[in-house]
This record gives C-alpha cells, sequence and structure tokens, in this order.
C-alpha cells in the first residue's frame, strides 16, 4: 500500500519492515460495523491494512451515538416513520478508513453476511473480524470461516448490570487448525438455538425464566470504553499472528470490574463439526444457511 515511509515508521519498529508489509497485503473483513466493529476497524487502517472490507445492512440510529467511531454529529439518525434516508454503516466505514487513508482498499457489502455476497466476501478475507450481537450469528458465522479457510477473531463485550454489575467482554481466535467457538465451549448453545429458531422462540424461553431474553442482546447497556478495550485485544492478537511476532492466544477475557484480563487454555473438545470443516469442508457445506429464515433477524 502506499504511503510516505514516515507513515509507518513507528509501526515498523514493532512489527519490522517485513511485518509491515505483510500488513499491507492482507484483506481484512469487518462482519458488523457497530460498537465492536467501528474501533476495530479505525484499528485495521492505522496499522496499515491494505484492504478491508465491511459487512452492514444497517443503517445508524440516534442510540449509537454513544459508541461508534466516526458517526459524526451531523450525521442522519432518522426516527421510526422519517422519510430522510439514514447513513448506511458501510457508508460511515467507508469514509472513517478512507480519511484515515485514502490508499486502503474499501469493499462494502450493504446486506447480512449471510447472503451470497457476505459468504463471497469472508471467502475472499484473509481474516475475518465478527463484531455481532447475536449467539446465533456467531455460530454460523464460525462454521463460515472454518468452511472457506478465513482466518477467525470474534468480539464481545457484555455489561450484566445489578447490585454488583459484571462487565468486560472476550476475544476468540482461530488463526487455523482445531479449536472454535463451539468446542472450546464459548458458545451459549441455549442461545444459539432460541436464535436461530426466532424472535418467537426467545420471548418463550423468556417468558420461561422470567426475563425478557431479546432485551439482553443488541439493545442493553454498550459503552466506548469496553469495546475499546475488546477492540484492540482483538487488533493486537491479529497483528501479532498476521506479522509473525508470535502466535495469537485463543482466547482472552477482560473483567473489567476486577481489572483483569485472563488467558484461557482449555483444549477443545474433539469430535467438532465446525472444526471438520475447517480440515475439510468447502462453501457447499455452509451455503444451505442462505436458504434459513434466521437470515432475516440475526445480526
Ligand atoms: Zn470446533
Amino acid at each position: 500500500m502506499a504511503g510516505s515511509d514516515e507513515r509507518f515508521a513507528r509501526s515498523e519498529a514493532f512489527f519490522g519492515k517485513d511485518g509491515q508489509a505483510k500488513l499491507a497485503a492482507t484483506h481484512a473483513v469487518l462482519v458488523g460495523w457497530g460498537g465492536l466493529g467501528s474501533h476495530a476497524g479505525q484499528q485495521l487502517a492505522l496499522n496499515g491494512v491494505g484492504k478491508i472490507t465491511v459487512i452492514d445492512p444497517q443503517t445508524a440510529e440516534e442510540s449509537n451515538r454513544n459508541r461508534y467511531i466516526g458517526l459524526w454529529h451531523d450525521d442522519p439518525t432518522p426516527k421510526r416513520g422519517d422519510p430522510t434516508p439514514g447513513l448506511l454503516k458501510v457508508d460511515m466505514a467507508e469514509r472513517l478508513i478512507k480519511k484515515i487513508n485514502p490508499c486502503i482498499v474499501v469493499k462494502k457489502v450493504s446486506d447480512t453476511f449471510i447472503s451470497r455476497s457476505g459468504f463471497d466476501a469472508i471467502e475472499q478475507a484473509d481474516w475475518a473480524f465478527g463484531c455481532l450481537d447475536m449467539e446465533g450469528a456467531r455460530l454460523i458465522l464460525n462454521e463460515v470461516c472454518a468452511a472457506t479457510g478465513t482466518r477467525y477473531l470474534d468480539l464481545a463485550s457484555e455489561i450484566i448490570p445489578g447490585e454488583s454489575p459484571e462487565y468486560g467482554g472476550r476475544v476468540f481466535v482461530n488463526a487455523g487448525g482445531p479449536g472454535c467457538m463451539v468446542c472450546c465451549d464459548v458458545l451459549d448453545e441455549d442461545e444459539s438455538r432460541d436464535d436461530l429458531l426466532g424472535p418467537q422462540a426467545k420471548q418463550d424461553r423468556g417468558a420461561l425464566y422470567g426475563v425478557d431474553l431479546s432485551q439482553l442482546k443488541g439493545s442493553g447497556p454498550s459503552v466506548v470504553s469496553l469495546n475499546g478495550v475488546v477492540a484492540s485485544l482483538a487488533v493486537t492478537e491479529f497483528c501479532v499472528a498476521q506479522t509473525g511476532l508470535r502466535s495469537p492466544h485463543r482466547q482472552l477475557t477482560y473483567y473489567a470490574h476486577k481489572g483483569i484480563v485472563t488467558l484461557n487454555r482449555d483444549e477443545p473438545r474433539d469430535g467438532c463439526y465446525a472444526c471438520s470443516l475447517r480440515s475439510g469442508g468447502s462453501r457447499s457445506d455452509v451455503d444451505h444457511w442462505l436458504n434459513e429464515p434466521c437470515r432475516d433477524w440475526l445480526r
């Protein structure tokens, strides 16, 4: 990627000239441009990643203004029923990345990632950053990355309110080989299943437990600083892996209420379907998701 020698002088002092060149030759795809994705995208641009694809079907909303990087005060965030067109998140992403460095190649997919163009973009990328809200969506992205051989980082932040609130997040990395979010027990199986079944199934389970589960993901508490830490952990793991500084850590968990980040070294379980795709699968093993109704509600 073009740019002055000085631009990356201090990055090269860490990554090395070869490492920096590897970042310039890298194609990363951001699946979701939100509180996590906008932080990660900004850092990928600053770190000199040469090609960035952004996948997101949504437009900016007023409630995004507390945490999205690159959503400016005069950008439109129309209320429901207002005919003013909203700002597409992929356009917001392109604007931010190009403002940082116009030499970066930006590709936009303004659709759910569970689409032909979404799967194509993931297949073409070297690394995918999963910046999603729902466990069911993570389950599908995990399979798509495995089947297409795309290295994968999953980002999640969480705030559990209460008398003693817990808050923080985690990063999960699969840079090839076995060990994914399913066989490392990172995904919540019940929640994934409910997400795939649909909003009604989720409401029903919520009623069973006396909790409105639909309110917990996607519209719960979320703040810029927690997202920023999680995105920084993910981009650091990506950079050290891609530049050859070291192998990435598989799972980092950020307990902000305790002020610590821990490393999980649990070994994956055997017999994982998603991991079998990584060793011998292809697009044809995951294209069935394109016809599932869940593509209409997962995000
Ligand atoms: Zn697995």
